[in-house]
């Protein structure tokens, strides 16, 4: 055919693309370029058509579905040739999709025979867009049997990739729509995650959630700038920060990224010296937007080092703190897993490893979106597990106090028998006091306190029964005598000696025998009538003599007692002295008739 004769003559080398005859959807054009490197960035579509320079253009392109020449401060120059062999007008459309290339010219050629130029790029605003979409679109008239040669002009403060596919504007269309869904799907997800841990962060006030709705905030728009729809949609008119805005953003996606692991993996605890390198890591990425600020070109190189490097640190993190067997750290490494997953796919499509299809194209969104799932469930999980710590720790708190209460019961109850025993001892104590308090010294029979208190209370229960009530007067004779003669200590056995058998004598439990005072004794005896009474003074006064303890000086040559009886049945108007006078009446009188006898009173 003459056209295509014409058309090859003009670059012998050069592929021809016959853009009626294209078999898969799209063309990718990497192998139709033909490229120059302009390392002064100075030449013009002019000064590359000129044979010496158009000779220059390397034919060689290997088929991949991006050319990649990386970070770079040289332009590139892609030259393509393209035909239309049928009898139709051909539209087709040129897409370039790496939507952060700074500047990028389409030279095409017009009806005239000259050329025109679409000049765009990140740098300039959206509106100088040939067609509005993300990514890079020319479209291109071929008009029937015919054939043209199109220039693109590349140059970047990113590294320059061009994935560049030839369309035929209905399939184009199709391809379009989905890409449009998909990164709607993406970022709905995005901003439904954000919202909703924002709102767990306020209503449970844990800063990681607000770490975590920081790193899905910087790391969604990071992706919008990426991608183009920032451009699009977020700041069409911007410049320089359409340029700078990647770079900025994905730096403070990756410190928003480590505060969060920080946080999550309890790197301060878990390994503290790197947790002072992860820290420091952090104030670093919040100061390269500085820098990229500053001059993206002198900086754009150390900092996508850095973030590389930084990436795979965090990654080495989650292994290693996966290893200690934390649990968040084991749903951290497989979500940031997934996220780099999705990346190396993306970059070996870049570089035509892997095929292009809808994981290698969308690698990263999925990957993103599917890491802050799992984050989010992390995010449960921790919260369930901080949820199972608090009710551990309540439950020992509550065993600790059961534990507390219980000592102290016991104690309580150790306290309460001691206090139960010294009670008893002091009763026991309390009724040998009494006792000795009511008992006689020297003869251990009751004293005259005693004595007072039985006859008085006697006295007013006989008085209350109408029972006669018996009293008698016990007197040592020659008692004075005895103790001159045998001493004071002889003396004191001797009252002994009467007390017994004065005890020996009066038997009832009802009668009561005490000493009066000195050598003078008495017994009580309740319901005793004058006779029984008198006969009881008598065999004591017997019991006594019979015993014959030695008295020289008695008449009687030993020992002996008078006794002085009174019985009465009392009367409430009188008192108990009544009776005791007339037991001392009596025992006067015994005194009187010789000693050693008991006389009943009148
Ligand atoms: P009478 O037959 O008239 O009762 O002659 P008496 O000597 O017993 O009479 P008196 O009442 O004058 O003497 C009582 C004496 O008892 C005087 C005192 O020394 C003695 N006496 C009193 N209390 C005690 C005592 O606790 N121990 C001793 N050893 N003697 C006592
Ligand atoms: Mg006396
Ligand atoms: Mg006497």
């Amino acid at each position: 055919m003459l056209l295509q004769v014409q058309i090859s003559s003009a670059f012998a080398a050069d592929k021809n693309l016959d853009a009626s005859r294209m078999e898969q959807m799209p063309v990718v054009l990497s192998e139709y370029f033909s490229v120059l490197e302009d390392t002064t960035q100075t030449l013009t579509l002019a000064d590359v058509q000129k044979p010496e320079v158009a000779a220059r253009f390397n034919t060689d392109q290997a088929p991949a579905s991006a050319l990649n020449y990386g970070l770079t401060g040289s332009a590139y120059w892609l030259r393509l040739t393209l035909s239309n062999t049928s009898d139709q007008p051909l539209e087709r459309m040129l897409e370039v999709a790496y939507p952060i290339l700074t500047s990028i010219q389409f030279h095409y050629a017009d009806a005239q025979g000259g050329y025109r130029t679409v000049d765009t790029g990140n740098a300039l605003p959206f509106a100088t867009r040939a067609y509005k979409n993300r990514a890079y679109v020319f479209p291109v008239t071929l008009p029937a049997r015919s054939g043209q040669v199109v220039y693109l002009r590349l140059q970047s403060t990113t590294p320059i990739i061009v994935p560049a596919n030839l369309w035929e504007p209905q399939a184009f269309h199709t391809h379009e729509r989905n890409d449009y869904i998909a990164q709607s799907w993406y970022f709905g997800m995005a901003t439904a995650m954000i919202l909703f841990n924002l709102l767990l962060f306020i209503a449970l006030r844990d800063a990681i959630y607000l770490f975590y709705v920081n790193f899905a905030f910087c790391t969604a728009l990071a992706f919008s700038s990426e991608y183009g729809l920032a451009k699009e949609f977020l700041w069409p008119g911007a410049t320089h920060w359409a340029i700078i805005s990647t770079g900025i953003l994905l730096s403070l996606s990756v410190a928003a990224g480590i505060a969060f692991m920080r946080r999550m993996l309890d790197t301060v605890k878990l390994i503290p010296k790197l947790d002072k390198l992860l820290k420091a890591l952090t104030y670093l990425f919040l100061i390269i937007p500085f820098s990229l600020v500053l001059s993206i070109e002198t900086f754009i190189r150390p900092a996508v080092s850095l973030i590389v490097a930084t990436i795979l640190l965090i990654f080495s993190v989650g292994l290693y703190c996966s290893f200690k067997r934390q649990r968040s750290a084991i749903l951290f490494t497989i979500a940031f897993a997934i996220l780099l997953a999705g990346a190396a796919a993306m970059v070996l499509r870049g570089l035509g490893y892997l095929p292009t299809n809808g994981f290698t194209a969308y690698g990263v969104q999925l990957g993103s979106a599917i890491e802050m799932l799992l984050l989010a469930f992390a995010l449960a999980d921790r919260f369930n597990v901080m949820r199972r710590e608090k009710a551990k720790a309540q439950e020992e708190a509550l065993k600790a106090q059961q534990h507390l209460v219980e000592h102290l019961q016991s104690h309580e109850r150790i306290l309460e028998d001691r206090v139960a025993e010294r009670t008893g001892e002091l009763e026991i104590l309390n009724r040998k006091l009494e006792a000795l308090s009511t008992t006689d010294g020297l003869t251990g029979i009751a004293n005259r306190r005693r004595f007072d208190q039985v006859l008085e209370s006697e006295w007013n229960r006989a008085a209350r029964s109408g029972q006669p009530l018996a009293l008698a007067l016990i007197d040592v004779d020659w008692f004075k005598k005895f103790n001159d003669h045998y001493g004071h200590q002889a003396g004191d056995d001797c009252l002994r000696h009467v007390a017994d058998v004065l005890a020996a004598s009066v038997c009832r439990t009802s009668d009561l025998v005490a000493r009066y005072g000195g050598e003078e004794f008495a017994f009580i005896a309740p319901a005793t009538d004058a006779d029984s009474a008198l006969t009881m003074a008598r065999k004591i006064c017997e019991a006594l003599h019979a015993r014959g303890l030695p008295h020289e000086k008695s008449d009687f040559g030993c020992l002996s007692a008078s006794i002085g009886v009174a019985v009465m049945i009392p009367k409430e108007t009188d008192k108990a002295d009544v009776l005791l006078k007339a037991a001392d009446a009596a025992l006067y009188r015994a005194k009187e008739q010789g000693r050693n006898k008991a006389v009943l009173a009148e």
